[in-house]
């Protein structure tokens, strides 16, 4: 049986080496297609960001803990294949209450119960994270920071062993692949440009992020810092990614520094204020799909069609669970 997956993501590549290693329907002939390469769409520019506690107000994410555990398995996997780690732990994630609104929301967070999380006060904070805002803040001791290039290295070189092929392609309609039995569709926010495909409820959002270089007068910071914007500190501990702006109207995926810091800025020196002298080094940008409820999206377009997309900001989390629950779709 001859699989064709479009989109070389966190979808694509969780699906294909979910495809492989499912026992419904043994010795698939899976090829990975993406119209430039793989983790060239919103997976290659992510910050990395991973644990079940995302969005404003640190509620515990819809089916948070199993997605999170699904996701680890994968880095696991990941790492082993490059012989290296292709996430980093450190202290987690620091979700600090830069507003009053997100101090109440926190307390009552339902991660104050989960014994991987715990609430810092101004004074536990400061002496863990120097030169960050005086505020507490709850600790997800559990969160990682994912190196995603290298996770997708990872990820592939699996698959490849296990035998898929990549091809570069760029599809319009699901006409061009007569010859396979099955195809999934995983191309994020451009999954409705392919023809068959327009129907389905996809909004875009503009995400861009930038790095910057690290104040010299301050420690490189032991976990990555999030409230409504996030700062992430790269390996080398030279500089960090900063981000993210949300722009609703901009379709195009292409770097406009200008907008980007209008938005960004603001949320990252209510982090760390130190960071106003910095130098801007680089700006990413990608498109997100966002589903109306804000949940990833599994559909069978036609009999031997389906689509998996919808991560918006969550493709981390979902996207190994939502690969796996795809199976189930398709070969139960
Ligand atoms: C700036 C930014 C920061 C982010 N940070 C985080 C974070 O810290 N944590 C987190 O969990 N999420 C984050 N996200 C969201 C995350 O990046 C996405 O949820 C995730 O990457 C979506 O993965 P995907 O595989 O569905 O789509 P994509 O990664 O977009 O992959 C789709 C692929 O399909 C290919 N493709 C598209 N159309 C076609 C076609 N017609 N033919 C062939 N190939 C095609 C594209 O080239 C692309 O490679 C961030 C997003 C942005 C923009």
């Amino acid at each position: 049986m001859k699989v064709a997956v479009i989109g070389a993501g966190f979808c694509g590549l969780a699906v294909v080496w979910n495809l492989l290693n499912q026992l419904f329907q043994p010795n698939l002939e899976v090829t990975l297609f993406d119209k430039t390469a793989i983790g060239s769409g919103a997976s290659g520019v992510a910050a990395g960001l991973l644990h079940p506690y995302a969005g404003a107000h640190a509620k515990l994410n819809w089916r948070g803990k199993e997605a999170f555990a699904e996701a680890l398995q994968l880095l696991y996997l990941a790492s082993c294949h490059i012989k290296a780690p292709v996430f980093t732990q450190n202290l987690g994630v620091l979700r600090l209450a830069t507003a009053l609104k997100q101090q109440l929301d926190y307390q009552k967070s339902p991660a104050l119960f989960d014994p991987n999380v715990a609430w810092l006060s101004e004074k536990q904070l400061q002496e863990m994270v120097h030169g960050c805002v005086h505020v507490p803040a709850l600790w997800i001791k559990q969160g990682v920071t994912v190196h995603c290039k290298s996770y997708m290295k990872g990820l592939w070189s699996a698959c490849q062993k296990k035998g898929a092929f990549f091809q570069k392609h760029h599809f319009h309609s699901l006409k061009e692949l007569k010859n396979f039995s099955l195809i999934i569709v995983t191309a994020g926010a451009l999954s409705n440009h392919l023809s068959e495909l327009a129907h389905l409820p996809l909004k875009k959002v503009k995400g861009q992020m930038v790095e910057m270089s690290w104040p010299a007068s301050l420690p490189p910071l032991p976990g990555a810092l999030n409230s409504y914007g996030y700062i992430v500190m790269k390996p080398d501990g030279k500089s960090c990614l900063v981000g993210s702006s949300y722009e609703r109207e901009a379709l195009d995926s292409k770097v406009d520094i200008q907008a980007a810091t209008k938005q960004i800025f603001p949320k990252t020196l209510s982090l760390v204020p130190a960071l106003k002298n910095s130098q801007i080094l680089k700006g990413y940008a990608g498109l997100r799909a966002v589903t109306k409820d804000h949940l990833p999206l599994i559909s069978q377009v036609e009999k031997n069609c389906w689509a998996l997309t919808g991560m918006g900001s969550k493709g981390l989390l979902y996207h190994a669970l939502m690969a796996k629950e795809l199976m189930h779709s398709i070969f139960l």
